[in-house]
């Protein structure tokens, strides 16, 4: 998936990480895939994308070693889920730093907060996405719950801890 000239051997690291984690599709698409949200339909019900811009972004995220495809029966016939790579679940704390940011400077007028990030170690809310900021542990996919209001359970659970080999 070509959006731009290829950042890929940058010397400096933050554009090396925009060149592969930069799409904003490709993030929201981590999202779910971190939070245990796997198949076709439902991550394009939470993302909001058309057939067409899913399933480029979902290519290229298994080209790039962010997900892995992993076959499972529906009715006879053999589908595809997707599941995050280490890579791809190592890209936590950058989902954790938007939501931080944009909790402190887009605030969604009226509303509650739509992410709360809890550690599953301690029960704390956490203020930082890296570590727990009240007990210090890392906020791993493995150790981590979001409480979501937008989500269809409303229900703190936690995230993934489905880390697939790339390929
Ligand atoms: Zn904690």
């Amino acid at each position: 998936m070509v959006l731009r000239s290829d950042w890929s051997e940058r010397p400096c690291p933050i554009a090396r990480g925009i060149d592969a984690l930069g799409d904003p599709w490709v993030l929201l698409i981590l999202r779910e895939l971190v939070s245990g949200v796997h198949r076709f339909e439902k991550i394009r019900e939470q993302v909001e994308a058309a057939d067409n811009i899913l399933a480029k972004r979902l290519k290229y995220m298994v080209e790039t070693g962010l997900a892995a495809r992993s076959p499972y029966q529906d009715g006879g016939r053999t589908r595809y889920e997707y599941l995050p790579t280490q890579a791809g679940a190592d890209a936590l704390p950058i989902l954790h730093a938007y939501t931080l940011w944009a909790e402190k400077h887009t605030p969604s007028e009226g509303h509650a907060r739509r992410l709360t990030i809890v550690c599953r170690r301690c029960g704390a809310e956490s203020n930082s996405g890296e570590a727990c900021s009240a007990c210090g542990a890392a906020l791993t996919a493995g150790n981590v719950s979001w409480i979501r209001p937008t989500y269809d359970d409303h229900l703190p659970r936690p995230l993934t801890e489905t880390v697939a080999q790339p390929g």
